[in-house]
């Protein structure tokens, strides 16, 4: 198979045509971003960490009856898939509450959420992903009410079947992004699964094993993908689990500092929350306060939460 011209480059992965019809190749690079691309950094071998793990989760999802993009790996950082004409959903099925649940919502971080909970976003970068809803989906033509009713059953079906493998390795799955789309009449699973697009924590230990370890600069992130990487991949994790309820120890709470007067319209509607962004790379992006209140995050209880630069709010910490 030969590499013809670059098709998309997104934050950390480039899409190639090639010389093979409705077949591309994506090139999963060595970029990590978070803060919404305001947190930027190459890191070693980062790339074929998430192209290994992802191969592996698509394989098992297709052995287990949900159709995927995944053809075959070409080396360890890229990946043969199937032409897909991409639903610009951003589809988040949550087991436990983090992250922006616990921002924007009363939830306390940790919390197990039983059923899972769906929420999905329009991947639109310029917008900040807004959160939508069935009938704006419908509206919007993204995806007709049956297409969307299937994307929830997969989606449901898909975190079955990762919690199941996640907890054979000891591996709490909180919570995962995925984003489909249309082969044909069929909807298939694409883009990728990987520590860049989950959640993860060790069950014992409640260690963040994803890309949280980079936001948040909880460790070596290199040395945590690289482990975890191990882990997932391993055959065992693949075997039946014994116990595939999520359990979910006590965590840290999160903090959220007490209310400050609001300064605009929009965050006089929300409850303020304190940001905790690196110090040394402060993000440059200002953005608008409408956006910054829906997605700006709180203070996470760990060894090295650093206030965020005045003024300066991320709009999401993806
Ligand atoms: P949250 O809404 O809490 O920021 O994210 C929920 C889950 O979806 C997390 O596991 C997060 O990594 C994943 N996620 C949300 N948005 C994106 C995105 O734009 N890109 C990637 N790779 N993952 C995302």
């Amino acid at each position: 198979m030969k590499q013809k011209a670059l098709l998309y480059k997104g934050k950390a992965k480039s899409v190639f045509r090639t010389d093979v019809k409705g077949q591309f190749i994506v090139e999963f690079r060595d970029d990590i971003t978070a803060f919404d691309g305001g947190k930027k950094d190459v890191l070693k071998n980062k790339g074929s960490y998430n192209a290994g793990v992802s191969a592996f989760l698509f394989e098992y999802l297709e052995k287990n009856g949900v159709p995927t993009h995944f053809v075959k790996m070409l080396d360890p950082r890229r990946m043969v898939v199937r032409e897909l004409a991409m639903i610009p959903l951003e589809v988040i099925v949550r087991n436990v509450a983090a992250g922006s649940i616990v921002r924007n919502y009363p939830f306390k971080e940790g919390t197990k959420l039983s059923p899972p909970i769906i929420v999905i976003d329009y991947k639109d970068d310029a917008r900040h992903d807004p959160m939508l809803n069935d009938e704006l989906i419908v509206a919007l033509k993204l995806a007709t009410a049956k297409e969307l009713a299937e994307i929830k059953t997969i989606a449901l079906k898909i975190n079955a079947l990762l919690v199941k493998l996640m907890a054979a390795q000891g591996i709490t799955l909180v919570d995962f992004k995925i984003e489909f789309g249309r082969s044909g009449k069929t909807i298939c699973l694409g883009d990728e699964i990987s520590m860049d697009s989950m959640r993860l924590w060790d069950k014992k230990t409640n260690e963040s094993l994803d890309k949280d370890v980079y936001r948040f600069e909880k460790g070596d992130v290199m040395a945590t993908y690289n482990r975890v990487a191990k882990r997932i991949t391993t055959k065992a994790a693949a075997a039946p689990a014994k116990k595939t309820a999520a359990k979910v120890p006590a965590r840290k709470p999160v903090k959220v500092p007490a209310k400050k007067p609001a300064t605009t319209k929009t965050a006089a509607k929300k409850a303020p929350v304190k940001a905790s962004v690196p110090a040394k790379k402060p993000v440059k992006k200002p953005v608008a306060a409408k956006a910054a209140a829906k997605r700006a995050p709180v203070k996470i209880v760990a060894k090295k939460a650093v206030k965020k630069p005045a003024g300066k709010t991320p709009a999401k910490t993806r």
